[in-house]
């Protein structure tokens, strides 16, 4: 079974108790979040075998984490405590037009303080496949340790994927569309959705982002487009094709959405257990697809994650868009 490595952050979402703009939202509830988090877990909800690096305050919210992380089968030596590292907690509203907002609080953010050399060679010797995110870059030193270790993983055969998730908020020392390219350039597998493209500087249909990722290095590209499921291109050299460039197109599943928070991380975690495990590109798809439509059938993020079975079963259940 190939051994998967996530990399990045966990932090607290407090999600509001009402819709509104943030500045009049009065109560929060708390949520564990982060989106290499929410791919972590998901991944060890489908019994994949994940480990995750990441890294968490010694404060009471760090406690919180760590118990959450533990509970869903996260521990061990990668799961980091910093005694100078303040978990990071992101205020989020749903506006009235279902836009959400956010607000980071991250002085001296444990997560950020990921430092090179935790994964020594050896270490990722044992992954074949690393995730991770382009928030892990926005400042250092995790953006040195996630990209050190993204360098390394590249020049050998373990699959990299990457996600240039946008958050404009938090580009403030680094810029996004450079990091999103450096990302690009050092993955294998990369999945986006066309509003994060756009914050990059690439615009034009699934079909025409795919192939533009794959210009910057990656095989394989996956183009989310919410209820309306995904795209895949993947080029000769991807191992899931027979050495000729390949498309995969699914409709996603009918569901009754109540939260899609977080559905792009389990939609990432569905593709990675399934092309890990040898299925085809368009297997993936479909497998991701309903990984994701359970997500948002419960409210949160990572408490909606559901497990192979549920996936299993909802998959039998359901039609293709
Ligand atoms: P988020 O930021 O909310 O985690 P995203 O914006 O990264 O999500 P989307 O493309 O909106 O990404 O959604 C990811 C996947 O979730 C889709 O490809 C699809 O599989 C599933 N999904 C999202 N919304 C719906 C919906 N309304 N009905 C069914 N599936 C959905």
């Amino acid at each position: 079974m190939t051994r998967i490595l996530v990399a990045g952050e966990t932090l607290i979402d407090f999600i509001p108790d009402a819709s509104g703009s943030l500045a009049s939202v009065e109560s929060f509830s708390r949520r564990p979040g982060g989106a290499p988090a929410n791919v972590a877990v998901a991944l060890s909800h489908l019994d994949a075998p994940v480990s995750f690096w990441t890294r968490l305050g010694t404060d009471p919210f760090g406690d919180f984490l760590a118990d959450f992380l533990a509970d869903h089968g996260l521990t061990g030596e990668y799961v980091e405590r910093d005694p100078n590292g303040k978990t990071t907690l992101a205020f989020v509203s749903l506006g009235e037009d279902a836009d959400r907002e956010f607000s980071f609080y991250r002085d001296a953010a444990a997560d950020a303080r990921l430092e090179p050399g935790t994964v020594d060679d050896d270490a990722l010797s044992e992954f074949g496949w690393l995730h991770a995110d382009v928030l892990s870059l926005d400042t250092d030193p995790s953006r040195t340790a996630v990209l050190d270790l993204l360098e390394r993983a590249a020049e050998t055969d373990t699959t990299v994927s990457f996600d240039p998730n946008a958050r404009p908020e938090r580009w403030t020392e680094f810029s996004y569309r450079e990091s999103v390219q450096e990302g690009f350039a050092l993955a294998d597998v990369v999945k986006a959705t066309p509003e994060d493209l756009e914050e990059a500087g690439l615009t034009g249909d699934a079909a025409e982002l795919a192939r533009e990722i794959c210009t910057f290095g990656p095989h394989t590209a996956v183009i989310t487009l919410g209820d309306a499921g995904a795209y895949a291109y993947a080029t000769p050299d991807a191992p899931w094709t027979d050495g000729e460039e390949l498309e995969a197109t699914h409709g996603g599943y009918r569901v009754e959405p109540v939260d899609t928070t977080g559905a792009g991380d389990a939609f990432t975690a569905g593709v990675i257990a399934a092309l890990s495990e040898g299925e085809s590109l368009s297997e993936a798809l479909a497998f991701a697809n309903a990984v994701a439509a359970v997500t948002t059938t419960e409210p949160g993020a990572m408490t909606a994650l559901p497990s192979r079975e549920s996936v299993t079963a909802f998959s039998e259940d359901h039609a293709e868009h």
